[in-house]
């Protein structure tokens, strides 16, 4: 393994950094503090021809017990600023700009937009990660999608070796994808290894264009019915992220807080907002379910995007199977979680009896980590899901997360 390229004599393991709790050792770790620093690590890393690992919250990573022998760098900026306080009316709809850096939590810029009254975000409260990340899958949730906000994304691109800008129009953007994901790939779960497990650009900030107001339509079915009300009705702000982040921990799909009062993530959360999302996991520590409710949360969350198939495909599924229609082409999305369960793979199914490594006890998409899995555990779980999605229905599922040293191509 190369020297650790930091001043600190040890490093984090992958497993010290990732929502699920998994992986091997890291020949290097490095955290820049400003925007020259993070370009310097990445180009030092390309230009010694090391793989790199750019890492955010580490929640859509689930990395191999074998040592990394590269560089991860992580991004410690976490400013949040509004570049145009008094922004021109754009066809009529007064906007404002919000420019995050890279390494800013999340979660930590929708509750700022939220309390500064700025709509769009609210629906994407308590996804895990970080706004640099956030563009790469493209996350969304209940209807939402960060990639309708995004005004522009300054990148550092690898393979030129300039700094950009890519417009929203540049990025193409679709579900769980965008430009920066697919530099990664050469097709689905093919990594490209010019540019795995990091895309070709590596985010230094994003802005994306907000609305003032202090209340947002809930166009999400789901939503809706937590909230009590019908489709299409305008609620608080602050009410529809509160909804949001109910919904979520009863799906087991917040991350776990107090893996930021842990060394290696301390200084990655705002610590008023930290302080929030402490008091809210409270609740279901108390509640029921108790000490489970920790188990699942050791997870990548959803770890298979829902299938897009075509339409004779779906013709083919069960007359129950979901089936949505793909905006702009001929395709279906048909729900993974579905087709996972209908296969045999129920919430809490492991291979064997007490296995470190499960689907969630409350949503099927969740690949968990009880304590002590290790890489072979989730990728042997994962792959006899896949197997059996396919011989049941004939459908191939993608992982989401990225996966440094494992293969799950087939
Ligand atoms: C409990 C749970 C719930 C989740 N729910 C959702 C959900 O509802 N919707 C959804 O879409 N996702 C969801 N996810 C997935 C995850 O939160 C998102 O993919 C998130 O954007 C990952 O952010 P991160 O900073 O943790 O990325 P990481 O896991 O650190 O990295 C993921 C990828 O992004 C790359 N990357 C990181 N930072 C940069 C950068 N600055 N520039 C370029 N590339 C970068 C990495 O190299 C890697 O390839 C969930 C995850 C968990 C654990």
């Amino acid at each position: 393994m190369p020297e650790a390229a930091t001043s600190s004599i040890s490093t984090p393991t992958f497993a010290d950094i990732t929502t699920v709790g998994v992986g091997g050792r890291i020949a290097a770790f490095v955290q820049p503090h400003d925007r020259v620093g993070l370009i310097e690590a990445v180009e030092g890393a390309d230009s010694k021809g090391l793989p790199l690992c750019l890492i955010g919250g580490g929640s859509n990573l689930l990395a191999s017990d074998q040592d990394f022998p590269g560089v991860v760098v992580r991004d410690t900026r976490q400013d949040i600023s509004v570049p145009d306080e008094v922004a021109p009316p754009e066809g009529g709809v007064p906007v404002v700009h919000i420019n995050a850096t890279a390494g800013t939590n999340w979660d930590d810029l929708v509750s700022y937009c939220v309390r500064m009254h700025l709509i769009g975000l609210e629906g994407l409260s308590g996804i895990p990660g970080t706004v640099g990340a956030s563009v790469v899958q493209n996350i969304g949730a209940y209807g939402q999608e960060v990639g309708r906000l995004v005004d522009s994304v300054e990148v550092w691109d690898r393979q030129n070796k300039v700094t950009a800008y890519l417009r929203a129009s540049d990025l193409d953007f679709g579900y769980r994808t965008s430009l920066l994901k697919q530099t990664m790939y050469q097709a689905p779960a093919v990594p490209d290894a010019r540019f795995f497990p990091t895309p070709r650009y590596v985010v230094l900030s994003v802005t994306l264009v907000l609305r003032h107001g202090s209340a947002a339509r809930v166009d999400s079915a789901q939503l809706a019915k937590a909230l009590g009300v019908q489709v299409g009705a305008t609620l608080p702000l602050e009410r529809i992220r509160q909804a949001v982040l109910t919904v979520r921990a009863g799906k087991g799909m917040l991350e776990d807080p107090y893996r930021y009062l842990t060394d290696w993530m301390g200084s990655c959360r705002r610590t008023s907002d930290l302080e929030e999302a402490l008091e809210a996991v409270q609740g279901d520590l108390h509640g029921p379910r108790g000490e489970r409710v920790l188990l699942d949360r050791h997870s990548c969350g959803s770890f298979f995007t829902n299938p897009i198939i075509s339409r004779e495909a779906a013709n083919a599924l069960p007359a129950d199977a979901p089936r949505y229609p793909v905006e702009g082409s001929a395709l279906v999305k048909t729900s993974a979680a579905w087709l996972i369960d209908h296969s045999g793979f129920h919430k809490g199914f492991s291979l064997e009896e007490g296995s470190a490594a499960a689907l969630s006890d409350v949503h099927t998409l969740a690949l968990t980590n009880r304590g002590g899995a290790g890489s072979d555990d989730m990728v042997v779980l994962a792959r006899a899901i896949q197997k059996g999605v396919d011989s049941t229905f004939g459908i191939r599922l993608i992982p989401e997360p990225v996966t440094p040293g494992i293969d799950l191509a087939w």
